[in-house]
């Protein structure tokens, strides 16, 4: 399986260099103004209440945020956060075994949340709405149901697929909170924040090259700022990144300037010469390019989409005249039609 430069899996556990650069707070949170604005609101009015804080659901991409708001809320509501994900509770022992844990408005942050077993996250229910846990033993005839209070909790749920989520899971959660791609500017406050962290010379052309080829996501700026500081260390005699090492360094990793990788353009590639423009199923690319499907999925297809050079309709995925021109290609008249045959 083919790994790009900021290729990630949401299960991947965090590196030292990602907690570092963590914002201990929302006032160095950069961006996300109308989640934090919620978020702040929601603490305040919990603080003010002495109550425990609703629970809240964080849905976007890789890497924009989500792990940090939930240490963020944790910080300013003053629990203890216990991390876990989806795929980690496998039995419903499990959950009882985090959930029995727990101490009065602590914050139990659940990554993942869609990956959850249905059986685990019928457990959940009670324990969300009423803080109770009906845990079944035995089987059969013998089968009787235990009954455990548990202390008021939090639950911030992540999830980078909010429409996996089922029904009544989202039913718990109050308004979901969408993290948006981060705009170039914020990328670059971010960067020049973390660049000031880890010690790196960093001047603000430097840090704005590195942000267009981030992909709006702070994850992946944090990642190519590691890049550009070790090229800038063997490369320059002062080790200062400036507009033009930055732009070097990133040459070197075949980042384009809008910041699509070599997978990306392999994705654009099979989409267009190898299934004619679409629309074609996901599975198909991901075959064609030898990635996973999840990967696609959460990593390369929303970025792809949101800057326009895919579609997604009903009957599969469809390369966009952004996409011929980033090749290269002329636009076939096809491309410049939606699939119902209207001009876009
Ligand atoms: P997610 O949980 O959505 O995958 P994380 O919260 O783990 O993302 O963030 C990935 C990295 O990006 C972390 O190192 C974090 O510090 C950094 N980061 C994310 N959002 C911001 C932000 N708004 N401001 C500064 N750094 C951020």
């Amino acid at each position: 399986m083919s790994q790009t430069f900021y290729d990630q899996t949401t299960t991947a556990p965090e590196s030292p260099y990602d907690v570092a650069l963590r914002p201990p707070d929302f006032s160095e949170f950069t961006g996300q103004e109308r989640v934090k604005e919620r978020l702040v609101l929601m603490v305040e009015a919990a603080r003010q209440r002495g109550d425990t804080l609703d629970h809240v659901l964080l849905c976007g991409p890789p890497g924009l945020g989500k792990t940090t708001l939930a240490h963020i809320v944790a910080t300013a509501v003053g629990s203890k956060l216990h991390s876990t994900s989806g795929p980690q509770i496998e039995r419903a022992g499990d959950l009882a075994g985090i959930l029995t844990n727990l101490q009065e408005r602590d914050i139990l942050f659940i990554d993942e949340i869609h990956r959850l077993h249905p059986s685990i996250e019928e457990y959940l229910y009670p324990a969300m709405e009423d803080f109770r846990l009906d845990i079944i033993i035995d089987q059969g005839p013998k089968a009787r149901t235990i009954r455990i209070d548990l202390p008021p909790f939090t639950l911030v749920g992540a999830t980078t697929r909010a429409g996996m989520l089922t029904a009544p899971m989202r039913g718990r959660f109050g308004i979901p909170n969408r993290l948006d791609y981060y705009t170039v500017d914020e990328l670059q406050k971010i960067l020049l924040r973390s660049a000031g962290l880890i010690q790196v010379q960093m001047e603000p052309d430097g840090a704005r090259e590195v942000a267009k080829r981030s992909r709006g996501t702070p994850r992946v700026a944090n990642h190519l700022l590691r890049w550009v500081r070790d090229y800038a260390q063997v490369r320059t005699s002062n080790q200062a990144v400036t507009g033009q090492v930055a732009a070097a360094a990133l040459f070197m990793l075949d980042i384009d300037e809008d910041g699509l990788d070599e997978m990306d353009k392999r994705i654009l590639d099979a989409l267009i010469n190898k299934f004619a423009g679409g629309p074609v199923g996901l599975n198909s690319i991901a075959v064609a390019v030898h990635e996973d499907a999840s990967t696609l999925e959460d990593v390369h297809e929303p970025y792809l989409v949101m800057q326009g050079y895919v579609k997604r309709t009903p009957r599969g995925r469809v390369a966009m005249p952004s996409a011929y021109k980033k090749l290269g290609l002329p636009v076939p008249l096809s491309a410049t039609r939606d699939t119902q045959g209207d001009l876009f």
